[in-house]
C-alpha cells in the first residue's frame, strides 16, 4: 500500500506540477500582450503629512486588466516580469505615465506634487544609461527633478556594485530623490543608511498593523524614526488602517503615512478629487 501511495503521490505532484508550470507560460504570454494592448493603468496612493494633513506625495502603483482573469495584482505579476526581463518595458511605461500625470497635477493642484515610483532591482542592472533618458524625459514635461521620488529596497543597496551606485548618485544628481521601501523587512542593515543619501524611509506596514501602546512593535517604529531623524532622513509608515495607529505614529514623531485610512490607492481621477479637497 506504501508503494501505492507513492506512485499516487508522485502523479499528483507531476500534474500539480506541470499545470503551475502552465500557469506560469500562460501568464508570460499573457504579460507579453499587457503593454501593446494598454492593459496596464496606475492606481495612486496619497502619502499624506500627518500633522497637516496635505497630500503633496502620491505613490504609483501598477495594475494589470487582465481581458479575462479580471485585475492581476502586482505581487502576482512583478515577480514573473522581473525574471523575464518585460520589468524593463514595463517600468519605462510606469515612469513615463506617472510622471505625465504628475506634471499635471503639479500645474493644476499642487506646484510641489511629488510622485513615488518603484523600480525594481533588475531596471538597475543594465549598462545603457536608461536614467539618462529618464532624466531627458523629465526635461521635456518640464519638470524638475525633485517631483520625483525613486522607490528602492534593501536587497538593492545590499548588494550594490559600481553600477547601482553610479546610477543612485545621477539620480540625486538630478534632483531624483530616493525612498527606501518595506523598511524592517529585509536585511535592515544599518551602515547603508550612512553609505547611501536616502531622503525617504519607509516603515513596512507589517510593523504599523499590529501598533498598540504595549506593543514591541511601537518601540521599534520610536526608534526607526528617532535614528532616521538623526541622520536626516523623513519617515513614512505604510499600511495604516486605523486612527489607533495614526496616532501613535503621529506621537512618535513619523512625518508621512499612507494606508487605507486616508485612501486605498485609486485611479487617477479619483485620486485628482483627493488632491483638490486637500
Ligand atoms: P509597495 O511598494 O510596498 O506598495 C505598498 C502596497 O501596500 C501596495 O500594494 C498598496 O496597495 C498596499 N497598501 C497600501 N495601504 C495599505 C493598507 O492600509 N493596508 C494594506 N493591507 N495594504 C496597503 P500593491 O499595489 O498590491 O503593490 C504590491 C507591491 O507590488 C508593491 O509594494 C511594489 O513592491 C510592487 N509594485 C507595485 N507597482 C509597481 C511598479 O510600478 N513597479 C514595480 N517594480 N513594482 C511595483
Ligand atoms: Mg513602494
Ligand atoms: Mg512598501
Ligand atoms: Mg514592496
Amino acid at each position: 500500500a506504501a508503494k501505492d501511495q507513492g506512485r499516487n503521490c508522485r502523479h499528483y505532484f507531476t500534474i500539480s506540477m506541470q499545470e503551475a508550470a502552465l500557469t506560469r507560460m500562460r501568464l508570460i504570454n499573457d504579460l507579453r500582450n499587457a503593454l501593446v494592448e494598454r492593459q496596464f493603468w496606475l492606481a495612486y496612493q496619497p502619502i499624506v503629512e500627518l500633522t497637516t494633513g496635505f497630500i503633496h506625495k502620491a505613490e504609483a502603483l501598477i495594475r494589470w486588466q487582465h481581458p479575462t482573469r479580471g485585475l492581476i495584482s502586482p505581487a502576482d505579476f512583478i515577480p514573473v516580469a522581473e525574471t523575464t526581463g518585460m520589468i524593463i518595458d514595463i517600468g519605462e511605461w510606469v515612469f513615463r505615465e506617472a510622471a505625465q500625470q504628475a506634471a499635471q497635477w503639479r500645474t493644476k493642484h499642487h506646484n510641489e506634487f511629488q510622485i513615488s515610483i518603484n523600480k525594481s532591482p533588475v531596471q538597475f542592472q543594465k549598462e545603457d544609461n536608461g536614467h539618462l533618458a529618464w532624466f531627458e524625459h523629465l526635461r521635456e514635461l518640464g519638470l524638475p527633478g525633485e517631483s520625483v521620488v525613486i522607490e528602492i529596497t534593501e536587497g538593492l543597496l545590499m548588494d550594490a556594485g559600481a553600477l547601482i551606485t553610479g546610477q543612485l548618485l545621477a539620480f540625486r544628481d538630478a534632483g531624483i530623490q530616493v525612498s527606501l521601501d518595506d523598511f524592517g523587512t529585509g536585511y535592515s542593515s544599518l551602515s547603508y543608511l550612512k553609505k547611501f543619501d536616502i531622503d525617504y524611509l519607509k516603515i513596512d506596514q507589517s510593523f504599523t498593523r499590529n501598533l498598540s501602546p504595549d506593543a514591541n512593535d511601537l518601540a521599534l517604529c520610536e526608534a526607526i524614526i528617532v535614528m532616521a531623524h538623526k541622520l536626516g532622513i523623513k519617515v513614512i509608515a505604510e499600511g495604516i488602517e486605523t486612527q489607533e495607529q495614526c496616532d501613535l505614529l503621529m506621537a512618535a514623531g513619523c512625518d508621512y503615512g499612507q494606508g487605507y485610512l486616508f485612501s486605498k490607492p485609486v485611479a487617477a481621477g479619483e485620486f485628482e478629487k483627493l488632491l483638490g479637497a486637500g
